[in-house]
């Protein structure tokens, strides 16, 4: 998925669950979960394939969504914490929720080509559960709704 869906699924399990020690964990965990529900992502593998890096239109894209995942879970760490160490709590877990593809911008992005990397990429790309791009954004839309109704009016 986008990091927007990451981040406010991250943001929504601390703001329940206020346990850095279970919710850190627990939002890590969540990426590769989320990423079996069907979704649509940018085409960061095929195009590096095909042109030796993502095209300015993905890495646009990319700067979008990480911007927003930035805005998003900042806001909820602020506006939906009750002290001051659950917000970093809260920021912890968003941080938590993308590193499986933090870990792959080293390869997409720095031209890093170590085999973690690759093995990395190779391993959440079987995760992944793929769609159209209709259906897969409208299954990240949905989930962000949901978080954030889970998080202000549950
Ligand atoms: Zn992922």
């Amino acid at each position: 998925m986008l990091e927007t869906p990451h981040v406010a699924l991250g943001a929504a399990i601390a703001t329940k669950i206020p346990n850095p020690w279970i919710s850190i964990p627990l939002s890590f965990a969540s990426h590769f979960f989320l990423d079996m529900v069907p979704h649509w992502n940018p085409h960061l593998n095929t195009e590096t394939r095909k042109f030796g890096r993502p095209t300015k239109k993905t890495t646009a894209l990319v700067i979008v969504d990480a911007t927003t995942s930035l805005l998003l879970g900042s806001y909820i760490a602020f506006q939906a914490s009750s002290s001051a160490a659950h917000t970093l709590t809260i920021l912890a877990c968003c941080f938590a929720s993308v590193i499986p593809d933090l870990l792959e911008a080293p390869y997409f992005y720095l031209g890093m080509r170590h085999k973690f990397f690759k093995n990395w990429i190779k391993l959440q790309k079987s995760i992944q559960v793929d769609t159209t791009i209709f259906w897969g954004l409208s299954t990240q839309v949905l989930t962000v709704a949901t978080t954030l109704f889970w998080i202000f009016l549950s």
